[in-house]
């Protein structure tokens, strides 16, 4: 039975892996601290002051880069030069489209500039995630363009890396769903039941959020741009990680 996440971020409670800390939000503090400091996932959300490059409805190469921050260079390596000439064919497709703004389900980008850019995951309702939402197309859409039938594999990125070029897109809203996150929702199937069972667990959890709040202020200082949804991705991540242990 995974640890619920508020655990992760409590005030109220001892951590059971580091018991010496005040409370699991002390330690959590330190653990953000932590991988600021030494893990290249510092690197992943989008700094919007310094990354001039970065822009919330085009996907980039630098994105797929980005991706390979969480410990995925293999997935850089093998798509970098692919991705590049997909994503700005979709592009060009995307800006003659006649229904981008509406329906359009075939463009990458047509989708992606209906996804809200600020709505967050503590906030959004559940429909953001439903069979029929723009951001599930989006997610569908990836998938079918990474597929390499050759290859002899069906998905050439496979969820994680889905989820984490997502997440780099809409980093309040998206959470990394990499191996470590999806275990904690074992009968969830597929990556939108996990991130379905991931959201009813964090929506309209004040505590959570405000203990997020409190971690991001104490830890955030010279990272402001980091979202409270990633700090919680690394608070569990450096829990249950092997790499972050
Ligand atoms: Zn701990
Ligand atoms: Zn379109």
């Amino acid at each position: 039975m995974s640890r619920p996440l508020r655990s992760y971020v409590d005030s109220t409670t001892i951590c059971p892996d580091h018991p010496h800390f005040a409370s699991a939000y002390v330690c959590a503090i330190q653990r953000v601290g932590i991988y600021l400091e030494h893990y290249s996932g510092a690197l992943f959300d989008p700094d919007p002051d310094h990354q001039p490059w970065f822009k919330p409805n085009v996907l980039k190469v630098s994105d797929v880069s980005c991706v390979g921050h969480l410990s995925m260079w293999s997935m850089v390596d093998a798509c970098a030069s692919q991705v590049a000439s997909v994503f700005e064919t979709d592009l060009n497709f995307s800006r003659w489209c006649p229904t981008a703004t509406t329906t359009c389900v075939q463009h990458l980008h047509c989708i992606l500039q209906r996804l809200p850019n600020h709505s967050d995951i503590f906030t959004a309702p559940p429909t953001w995630i439903a069979e029929c939402s723009d951001f599930f197309a989006l997610c569908r859409a990836l998938d079918l363009r990474s597929t390499r039938p050759k290859a002899g594999r069906f998905n050439l990125w496979g969820d994680a890396a889905v989820s984490k070029l997502l997440a780099r897109k809409r980093p309040a809203l998206v959470p990394v769903m990499d191996r470590v996150a999806g275990d904690r929702y074992p009968s969830a199937v597929g990556i939108r039941a996990k991130w379905a069972a991931f959201h009813s667990e964090v929506h309209g959890d004040t505590v959570l959020t405000a203990a997020l709040a409190g971690i991001h202020a104490a830890a955030c200082g010279s990272t402001p741009w980091i979202t409270p949804l990633r700090l919680l991705d690394i608070i569990v991540w450096m829990h249950e990680s092997p790499s972050g242990r």
